[in-house]
């Protein structure tokens, strides 16, 4: 698999999807998801010119960490499901995290950073789909979970996260997009001046980026698109 010519292909498609949507190539991000991907591979990555990397475990998070992989990139996001025992290991060491869905989880990550006495930028994933096999809240807690983080000081909204269903077929979850992308408009227009930039939509995933694009995303996270399929692993 040569990381580097698939980078390049998708940053074209991501490209090419942006214009026919009549957007700028440069407001969308790419975060390449790197679970289960090697320090090497990751590098590779960043080398090819992916500036921002996702992680879905923290153990893989804190090993990369460790080993320095991510040298070179602008900014690491977590993007898998997190427990709240383990928001010390992520709170602090990464950007942004994506998968904030809980008022629990959000309390719990506003101590920590009050702790380092840091502002933790973090995005609300929602269950757009309302599937039961999936982390996220539903769009009606939504707003009590905005008003929450308005009283918390240490953590800043930048936008909402989706995972839709895996695509049966294509444009399968267009809707759902657009959902979301009406989400994030009443969202942000509820909220004060002072609690947050909202500048972050990230949804579309390597089946479906580009429509996410068409419905405007502004990061979408890819993996297999860049890495090749994934070895099957078991439940989180
Ligand atoms: C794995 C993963 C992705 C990327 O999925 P692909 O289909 O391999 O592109 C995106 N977002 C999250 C949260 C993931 O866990």
């Amino acid at each position: 698999m040569d990381v580097s010519s698939h980078v390049s292909m998708v940053q074209s498609k991501i490209a090419a999807a942006a214009i026919a949507a009549g957007r700028s190539p440069q407001e969308i991000t790419l975060c390449a998801a790197t679970k289960v991907q090697s320090d090497e591979t990751i590098r590779q990555a960043i080398a090819a010119g992916i500036s921002v990397c996702g992680e879905n475990r923290v153990q893989e998070l804190t090993a990369h960490l460790a080993a320095n992989a991510y040298e070179g990139a602008r900014e690491v996001h977590f993007i898998g499901h997190l427990q709240t025992n383990k928001v010390k290991q992520v709170v602090g060491k990464v950007d942004l995290i994506q998968s904030v869905d809980s008022p629990h989880l959000l309390q719990a990550i506003h101590t920590q950073a009050d702790k380092l006495d840091i502002v933790q930028d973090i995005l609300f994933e929602v269950n757009i789909a309302g599937e039961s096999s999936k982390s996220g809240c539903s769009p009606e807690l939504l707003p009590q979970l905005v008003q929450q983080a308005a009283q918390l000081p240490h953590v800043r909204v930048r936008g909402l996260m989706a995972i839709p269903p895996i695509s049966s077929a294509p444009g399968a979850n267009r809707r759902y997009f657009a959902q979301m992308r009406q989400l994030f408009i009443d969202i942000t227009q509820k909220m004060s001046d002072n609690q947050g930039v909202m500048d972050c939509l990230s949804m579309g995933m390597s089946a479906d980026y580009e429509d996410a694009i068409a419905e405007g995303a502004t990061l979408v996270r890819v993996g297999t698109a860049l890495f090749g399929p994934r070895p099957p692993i078991g439940p989180r």
